[in-house]
């Protein structure tokens, strides 16, 4: 399949070229001649999958009938409005937006919280056909009257269930007010929990649901690993581990800002070049440790979930889990950030005694056993505190697979007692280990109802 078939106009197809995509991702070859069709799209999509394209581009083309070079703010009203739950990503996809229309006459800008207001209002005076915005933000503006959304064609909610989990969805149906009733809709999550099916009902028209990836799933494309260690000991063996790998750029994350803040300093003490970023940093410092790290500045940028969302590091090679999150969906969208657009990448959790219940929650979760590797001197005597007997079993069947039947992992580095221990004959049910070449499950009765009635 190529972006020519889908019927996409050459101003947008050179945009595309130059960007250096050759053929559209799935998510982009099923949504993009849906959106272009004028039907309302529910989509179950995770970052990583090409989702920003897959609305962006059939926005623009439908859009480009209002392309004009006209100085007046009067010819450039907000056309495409997409909301996301975060700065960064808003800033992101706006980011997208200009590289998939710089061949065409449109406006695009963004607005979120965190930075001054005034200059995000002189610019939507001066008129935009396209707002990428948080909700909260948002709000101020159109509290202020900064912006009118009277003309909007397209409202796109981008990272639904993010924006559910932060606590948006009150300012979400506030800005539902000020949209004209006749528009499309475009709703994008990776997962649909009940009150995003709610949300759906009450503003998407027959929405067409398309879904790419198993819930939940994690990527083939990044190898999972966790390492036992006590919670003293996890700085001495995450340094150890950057250093071992040789690992040049790496995202880590903590549960909580001060524990952010801790982290870097300790790591710069190593010698490592590392950043904190969370909500409590400037806009100004997020985005310039963000940008450092992409340029390879800095080594490590320690996050917590909040600033991390969304993020789009290109060929991030690995992401570590200095602690591991307590909701396991946050795992799934952690790792996310790595083997991304068919990479690979490689992610690795610190596992403590304490946080044994949150790992099991998470390899129910993505239905996967997540190998533990023991690195000498820090784990091999808390292995079994975290495994827990049957787990340590579970975990010995699941070694004892062909290696050919596997995924790339690299064989655990396992001392000799431990193997002696790691190969008992005892027989365990084992979670079951989609294998390459096996069929995705497809969540439909994770969806909503095909027919949704309409209620604007
Ligand atoms: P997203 O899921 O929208 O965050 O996109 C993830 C990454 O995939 C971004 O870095 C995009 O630039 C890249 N990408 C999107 N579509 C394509 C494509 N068709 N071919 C190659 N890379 C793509």
């Amino acid at each position: 399949m190529s972006f020519e078939s889908l019927g996409l106009s050459p101003d947008i197809l050179r945009a595309i070229a130059d960007a250096g995509y050759t053929e559209p991702t799935p998510i982009q070859a099923q949504a993009i001649p849906v959106v272009l069709s004028g039907k309302d799209v529910m989509a179950g999509a995770q970052t990583g999958t090409g989702k920003t394209a897959s609305f962006t581009l059939p926005m623009l083309h439908k859009l480009a009938v209002h392309q004009n070079t006209s100085t007046s703010p009067a010819r450039h009203q907000v056309r495409g409005l997409i909301l996301a739950p975060t700065r960064e990503l808003a800033a992101q996809v706006e980011a997208s937006v200009r590289t998939y229309s710089k061949y065409l006459s449109l406006r695009s800008t963004s607005v979120y919280g965190g930075v001054h207001i005034d200059p995000q209002i002189a610019e939507l005076r001066r008129g935009v056909e396209i707002l990428v915005a948080t909700p909260g933000r948002l709000l101020d503006h159109l509290h202020q009257k900064s912006v009118n959304l009277s003309q909007v064609e397209f409202l796109v909610l981008d990272e639904a269930d993010r924006m559910l989990d932060m606590g948006f969805m009150p300012d979400i149906r506030r800005i539902f007010s000020y949209l004209p009733p006749r528009r499309q809709n475009l709703l994008f999550s990776a997962t649909f929990a009940e009150e995003i099916k709610r949300l759906a009902n009450d503003f998407m028209h027959d929405p067409q649901l398309i879904e790419v990836a198993r819930r939940n799933a994690t990527a083939d494309t990044v190898t999972q690993v966790a390492y036992p260690v006590g919670n003293d000991h996890k700085r001495r063996l995450l340094a150890q581990i950057i250093k071992n790998e040789k690992l040049e750029q790496v995202l880590i994350f903590t549960n909580t800002k001060t524990g952010a803040n801790r982290l870097a300093h300790q790591l710069i003490h190593e010698n490592i070049n590392a950043v904190a970023i969370h909500s409590d940093k400037t806009q100004q410092a997020r985005m310039q440790a963000l940008a450092e790290f992409k340029e390879g500045k800095i080594q490590a940028l320690v996050a917590t979930d909040i600033a991390a969302r969304g993020l789009d590091i290109d060929d991030l090679p690995c992401v570590v889990n200095f602690e591991l999150p307590h909701s396991a969906e946050d795992y799934v969208h952690r790792i996310g950030r790595t083997g991304r657009a068919g990479t690979s990448g490689k992610a690795i959790s610190l596992v403590s005694p304490e946080e044994k219940r949150y790992l099991s929650d998470i390899e129910k979760l993505i239905k996967r056993v997540i190998p533990l590797e023991a690195m000498p001197g820090f784990g091999a005597e808390r292995l079994v505190e975290v495994a827990g007997k049957d787990h340590y079993h579970e975990r010995s069947k699941e070694r004892a697979r062909p290696v050919a039947a596997r995924k790339v992992e690299p064989e655990p580095r396992i001392e000799p007692e431990l193997a002696l221990e790691l190969a008992p004959d005892t027989e365990i049910k084992r979670a079951p280990i989609r294998r390459p070449g096996q069929k995705r499950e497809v969540a439909a009765l994770l969806l909503p109802p095909r027919s949704i009635p309409a209620t604007e």
